[in-house]
């Protein structure tokens, strides 16, 4: 069977040489596709192009717009198809590849709206002694080429960030996806070209971070940089990029806690079970990972939490009744369970799972745990949830708190007292309450402190990253 071969895309042309790199079904091996990947030369064409596109081809905010409407119906209309291709090439289930899907349709949607909205503010200069005569107001104007850098765990929705509300600005963008997830992002990327897209709006180059993504990073021609990814990979952004815009979306050890005061622990337990264990195979920067109960309900609590867990089915992600599939590699499994067999040789204890089998990790829940255990203190990403009882709030905000990373917490409780301090005594990009740390809207701002990474996305939020304001005064 002959399988896809996916070059670099530039000005709308399809570039073969360099090296390819495999890339594989995470479930079945099975060889599905090939990229080619991009030469420094390569890469000094494609931002070439965008650049030479992004100084000669306008287009309106109607016609921005208008464009990614259209992808969005495109997107809509090939969901089936798309999810299966994310099943294979992540190992994530057809059910959470599905909600992938679904998610980057409104993420286009609501960058196709905010086209319309870019505007600056008047600036009441008269204010100050001797500008009488003066007027001033601000514009937002593009950045020009914007690079995108992106993860393996969700290629399409992570991606659709940053591409969307880029074109909504007006910007011409750069592409790195992942290497081990091409795929379906190529799929977006003729969906952009059939909807209208001019050709060098939409550049991509493929292969390893080290190499192509280097070659981008040395490249003083891009404006600004849009990563997501692992907090090492991110410093080294910050750090090689100098003084051009930067965006960082990284990992996190998420907390989330249930107090004592919580509704409906039962669909509390299985809420965290679905979004620390099955949602993205535990492979999100705010899965659910540090889980603290208060004392009075923890038993209970935590026998709902294993019975969901134990309930869960792991196999294969193409069936429409797996909750949990393969990790992304071997490699990464091997990582999960020395990470948890070094916390319970230290005394942590599994009350369920626990067990490797090749890339399949188990749906796994631990108690017993200490804040210096690598589970606990560094981001897990994969499908364990710790669990941790507490009587003190003030102990339990401060454990929440005492970490490196701050991306979003959650809080269950029904004293409003209590959620208004949670909201302005935790320190992390998002607070959310009564929900998991996991809860993300497209439309919302999101983003973290910390080693989680600097600016926000969410199409509004995105495209003020990705703009410029520029003053305009006039002396009449
Ligand atoms: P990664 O950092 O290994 O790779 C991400 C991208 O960076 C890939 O395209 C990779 O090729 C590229 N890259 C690697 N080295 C590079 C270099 N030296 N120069 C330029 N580019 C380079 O991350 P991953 O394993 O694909 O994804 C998992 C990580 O992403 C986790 O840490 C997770 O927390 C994070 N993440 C964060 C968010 C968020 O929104 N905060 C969302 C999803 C994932």
């Amino acid at each position: 069977m002959t399988i896809p071969v996916f070059g670099s895309i530039i000005g709308g042309e399809t570039d073969f040489t360099g090296d390819t790199i495999p890339v594989y079904n995470k479930f079945s091996g099975e060889r599905i596709a090939e990229i080619h990947k991009a030469s420094r030369e390569v890469v000094g064409r494609a931002v070439a192009n965008a650049l030479h596109t992004f100084r000669t081809v306008k287009l309106s905010p109607v016609e921005r717009s208008g464009i990614l409407l259209k992808a969005a119906q495109l997107l809509k209309e090939r969901k089936e198809q798309l999810a299966m291709s994310l099943v294979r090439e992540v190992g994530r289930t057809i059910k959470d590849c599905r909600v992938e899907i679904d998610r980057a349709v409104a993420t286009f949607t609501i960058s196709a709206e905010e086209a319309k909205r870019i505007a600056g503010h008047c600036v009441p200069i008269a204010a100050q002694q001797g500008n009488e005569n003066k007027l001033a107001f601000t514009v937002r104007v593009p950045v020009g080429v914007v690079c995108a850098i992106t993860p393996f765990n969700n290629p399409i929705n992570l991606t659709a960030h940053k591409i969307a509300p880029a074109i909504a600005a007006g910007n011409a963008v750069v592409l790195k996806p992942a290497e081990v997830t091409p795929v379906t992002v190529m799929a977006m990327v003729s969906i952009l070209q059939e909807a209208g897209l001019p050709p060098g709006f939409l550049n991509v180059v493929h292969g390893l971070g080290q190499e192509t993504g280097q070659y981008l990073l040395e490249d003083e021609r891009i404006a600004m940089f849009t990563f997501t990814g692992s907090v090492g990979v991110g410093r080294h952004i910050k750090s090689t990029t100098g003084i051009r815009k930067v965006t960082l979306e990284l990992g996190s050890n998420s907390p989330t806690i249930v107090h004592r005061d919580a509704l409906n622990i039962g669909e509390i337990a299985e809420l965290c079970a679905l979004r620390g264990l099955s949602a993205t195979n535990g492979q999100a920067c705010i899965s659910v990972q540090r889980l603290y109960v208060h004392k009075d309900i923890h038993d209970e609590f935590v026998a709902m939490l294993v019975r969901t867990a134990e309930r869960m089915k792991v196999g294969n992600p193409e069936e429409e009744d797996t909750d949990i599939g393969p990790l992304i590699s071997e490699k990464e499994a091997m990582r999960v369970e020395a990470w948890v067999n070094e916390a319970v040789a230290a005394g942590a204890k599994v009350l369920c799972g626990g067990k490797r089998d090749g890339t399949f990790y188990q749906p796994t829940i631990i108690t017993d745990v200490k804040p210096d255990m690598k589970v606990m203190c560094q981001e897990l990403f994969g499908p364990v949830v710790n669990v941790i009882p507490y009587d003190d709030i003030d102990w339990v905000f401060a454990q929440a708190n005492d970490s490196k990373f701050g991306l979003q917490a959650g809080l269950f409780t029904s004293n409003l007292q209590l959620a208004m301090r949670a909201v302005y005594e935790l320190e992390f990009g998002g607070v959310l309450i009564n929900d998991v740390s996991t809860f993300r809207s497209d439309v919302m701002p999101y983003g973290g402190i910390k080693n989680s990474g600097i600016g926000k996305e969410g199409p509004r939020y995105t495209i003020e990253e990705m703009t410029d304001e520029r003053i305009v005064v006039i002396k009449m």
